[in-house]
């Protein structure tokens, strides 16, 4: 394959130096992976460093009590991501004695591990030469082959991984899937904006060559988001916020809320409201309107913010200080 050679070289003189491109620990691999997934570079560096600072290896993990795990993963969002972790360190402490496992087949058996994270912690650390497809690896084959193919069909993505599959070169295959990811993501940009002039594989590529980098690749549409309109309650007690745990199953499981309600509420509903959970202003109510964003639900909120006083709390409320883990969904509420 002509692309690959100067695919590996183009990769050799212009990777980004990243933290976790400084190591082969499979642990420390993993999890930059696993916070990489749907989050931009520069987000993850400094929750890379604090994580492995904390947690630096299996055991640790596994270990972790739930409140600090997700206090580490405060503001990184999809937090199932967290969970999994640690359950699949639970997972490597029972059936692999705590050492990472090596092979591609065996990470596949661990929670939160797919074909992509299995791949690329494999190729990455251990040396293995399987592919590690993501959504750039993707959108470089569309282009590259000039296949007209939603890319988010997972049949369009198997049979990517099975072309690859030979290709991967036995002495470097980490380097070669960090080189088409790396490809992807600086170069052949989404959105119609890839940088083809600077491009090494521009000699072989098929959109390219026919102009057609505009219209590949094919996406399809995503499905529309719901919806939720609720009232939160930013209450402060001596300036410390008032929340609660939520379920440990469902959206943001297991991590703390505000005190909310379905449905916008009135300023005089949201007075009765406080009034009904034995909570007294002091001074006055100021409203104001948030908005946070989930993969498929928008929470549109109206924010009744307040100083107060309550002689007690309702039954599982409790004063929140920096060892509780609130999610952006809620700090933008603040
Ligand atoms: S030439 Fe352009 S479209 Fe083709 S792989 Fe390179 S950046 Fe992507």
């Amino acid at each position: 394959m002509d692309w690959m050679t100067p695919l590996l070289s183009w990769y050799h003189e212009n990777a980004r130096d990243l933290p976790w491109r400084r190591t082969r620990d499979g642990y420390a691999v993993w999890i930059s992976e696993i916070m990489l997934q749907q989050t931009r570079v520069a987000a993850v560096i400094p929750y890379y460093e604090r994580f492995l600072g904390e947690l630096p290896d299996v055991t640790a993990l596994a270990t972790v009590e739930d409140d600090r795990l997700h206090k580490l993963w405060e503001g990184l969002g999809y937090y199932s991501r967290a969970r999994n972790l640690k359950k699949a360190a639970g997972e490597i402490v029972s059936r692999f004695g705590g050492s990472m496992p090596r092979r591609y087949d065996e990470l596949l058996t661990l929670s939160g591990i797919g074909e992509y994270t299995a791949g690329a912690i494999a190729s990455i650390a251990f040396g293995e030469a399987v592919p590690a497809v993501d959504g750039n690896v993707l959108r470089v084959y569309a282009r590259l082959f000039g296949v007209a193919r939603d890319i988010r069909d997972p049949a369009f993505k198997k049979e990517v991984r099975a072309f690859l599959l030979p290709l991967v070169p036995k002495d470097q295959p980490g380097v070669f899937n960090a080189a088409l990811m790396e490809l992807g993501a600086t170069v052949c940009l989404p959105n119609g904006q890839p940088k083809c002039a600077e491009c090494p594989v521009r000699s072989d590529c098929v959109a390219y060559r026919e102009n057609r980098t505009a219209e590949l690749p094919v996406l399809s549409a995503k499905k529309a988001r719901r919806t939720e309109r609720k009232t939160v309650f930013a209450l402060t007690i001596e300036g410390q916020l008032v929340g609660f745990r939520r379920p440990d199953s469902g959206l943001l499981a297991g991590l703390w809320q505000l005190p909310e309600t379905d449905g916008e509420l009135t300023d005089v509903e949201c007075a009765f409201w406080l009034g009904e959970h034995g909570i007294a202003p002091v001074g006055e109510l100021r409203f104001y309107e948030r908005k946070h964003i989930f993969t498929h639900i928008e929470w549109h909120m109206r924010v009744c913010a307040a100083e107060v006083s309550a002689k007690t709390l309702p039954e599982g409320w409790r004063l929140l200080d920096e060892s509780h883990a609130l999610p952006t969904a809620y700090r933008v509420c603040l």
